[in-house]
């Protein structure tokens, strides 16, 4: 994968089917984690690579994204929601949607993608092409929505659909081959889809990640990037329904898929 930044980017399986993500600038030689799933595995990869954390950020209040950020903060700057910091461990530093922070020096966005809870966000790296979706936008899906609606998840997904094509989405679990399997049900013609698909099932079958996707094959292929395509809409055999409602569709059959 071409990245233009000198960030590295270590993708780190946690737990059942949890990612976190380290990203270390050598030239400062600053570290962030992004999500805590579980202490072990993070601070056995940090040590791999002599790296010490200097930010942890946090997308939101599950205990599958927080669990072990007690045992590895340290002394990492801790970031989160200001709008979830009632309920996520004790922040430093509590960001909305809007604000700007740096992050292993790297302009760090951040974007109120709330949907599978209220307070969730996403951080988005341009100089770096990264953006940190947990469970908001994920490969060929998106997260459940717990505490928010569809429209508020496809409000979601229309800020992080309008990032460049070439952005890779890491986001917070590997859900890809049973989200392959419901975007199939729903849009079987789809020949990037079909591509996918094969490529997917292969990855898997191989013991590897299929996450961080680019943002590029998430507009082509997943179904909850495309509920405002006239051939979308079409196949969903909603022509002249809203976006919002046609998401809203979508959802309710994959929790029952
Ligand atoms: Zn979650
Ligand atoms: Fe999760």
């Amino acid at each position: 994968m071409t990245n233009t930044s000198p960030l590295e980017l270590v993708v780190v399986p946690c737990r059942q089917d949890n990612y976190a993500f380290l990203v270390h600038d050598a030239r400062t030689q600053q570290t962030a984690l992004i999500d805590a799933p579980e202490a072990a595995l993070i601070q056995a990869a940090l040590d791999a690579r002599g790296w010490t954390l200097n930010d942890i950020l946090i997308t939101h209040h599950h205990d599958d994204h927080v669990d072990g950020l007690a045992a590895l903060r340290g002394d990492a700057r801790v970031i989160g929601a200001q709008a979830d910091a009632h309920r996520l461990p004790a922040l430093d530093l509590a960001v909305k949607e809007g604000d700007q922070i740096t992050v292993c020096g790297q302009a760090t966005h951040i974007f109120d993608v709330s949907g599978h809870t209220i307070g969730h966000i996403a951080y988005y790296m341009p100089g770096a092409n990264l953006v940190f979706t947990a469970d908001s936008l994920m490969a060929l899906g998106c997260g459940r929505l717990f505490e928010g609606d569809a429209s508020q998840m496809w409000d979601s997904m229309q800020k992080l659909r309008a990032l460049p094509d070439e952005t890779l989405v890491c986001s917070g679990h590997e859900y890809t081959a049973a989200n392959a399997r419901f975007a199939a049900s729903l849009d079987p013609d789809n020949p990037d889809l079909i591509l996918r698909i094969k490529a997917v099932e292969k990855a898997r079958a191989a013991g590897q990640a299929t996450v961080p996707s680019t943002l590029a094959e998430e507009k082509r292929t997943n179904p909850y990037l495309r509920v405002d395509l006239p051939e979308f809409k079409a196949v969903m055999g909603m022509p002249d329904a809203s976006p919002a409602d046609v998401f809203a569709k979508v959802r309710a059959l994959k929790d029952s898929f």
